[in-house]
């Protein structure tokens, strides 16, 4: 699938996200920022439609910004999501991530806001509370919203099967590189970064019993998908 056609696609998902969190009742506001860590994760997509995004705007220095990140200690996942689901499936064991993470500041976060928020990653749209966390400290996700998060994390890997998944300051370093971008454009990237991971298709969905009748239109709608002849 070519890059445009993935980014036509990936705009469609985030816009059935967008209908769909319209309803929710969240506290998130302008401003609050303290979920916007060093521990985003995004696929190859995502990063892409980010870097067009701060070459149009003028906004390149902020690669300045991420590089200085790689010094800080940051999640870099081991497995994707689709991957998860799978080994979910098959009842196999999960590998265990690193729980010793940084929670400092994502490096794009400048004066509270993001810079890039029209294209922020599914990570960061999709991460929203019932509480203020501030206050609070933690975040309260009602486990309907996690169950549409994994859906679309799933559908947003599986579009980018041939790109790679990891964490947003190894995979927006990646798509600044000229040279891995133009293998990536080209599909003959064989090999990214070993801190990122290969995404794969969707072999198995994670849904849990109690949300398979309440999940059904947005998996219709994601179903539904079409960019000129692909779907999805
Ligand atoms: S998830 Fe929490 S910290 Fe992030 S915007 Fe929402 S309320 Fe604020
Ligand atoms: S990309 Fe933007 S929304 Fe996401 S963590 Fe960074 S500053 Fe926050």
């Amino acid at each position: 699938m070519d890059l445009n056609t993935k980014l036509a696609i990936l705009d469609r998902i985030y816009k059935i996200y967008n209908d769909f969190a319209k309803g929710l009742d969240i506290a998130c506001k302008r401003y609050c920022a303290h979920c916007c860590t060093y521990n985003v994760t995004m696929t190859t997509i995502e990063g892409y439609k980010i870097a067009l995004y701060l070459e149009s705007n003028g906004q390149s220095d902020l690669y300045a910004k991420v590089r200085k990140a790689t010094s800080q200690k940051r999640f870099q996942p081991k497995v994707s999501t689709n991957r998860l689901a799978e080994l979910c499936e098959q009842g196999k064991d999960v590998p265990d991530e690193d729980s010793g993470i940084n929670r400092g500041a994502c490096p794009l976060l400048t004066d509270n806001e993001c810079p890039i928020y029209p294209v922020r990653p599914f990570g960061c749209r999709c991460f929203v509370s019932r509480i203020g966390c501030m206050e609070r400290g933690y975040a309260e996700i009602d486990p309907f919203v996690l169950t549409v998060n994994d859906l679309l994390l799933q559908y947003i890997e599986h579009v980018d099967k041939d790109g790679y998944f990891g964490n947003l300051t190894d995979v927006l370093l990646f798509v600044q590189s000229q040279v891995k971008i133009k293998s990536y454009r080209k599909e003959t990237l064989k090999t990214a970064d070993t801190v990122m991971i290969k995404n794969q298709p969707i072999k198995a969905i994670l849904l849990p019993p109690e949300h398979k009748v309440k999940v059904k239109p947005i998996l219709h709608a994601l179903q539904s998908i079409k960019i000129s002849k692909t779907h999805i």
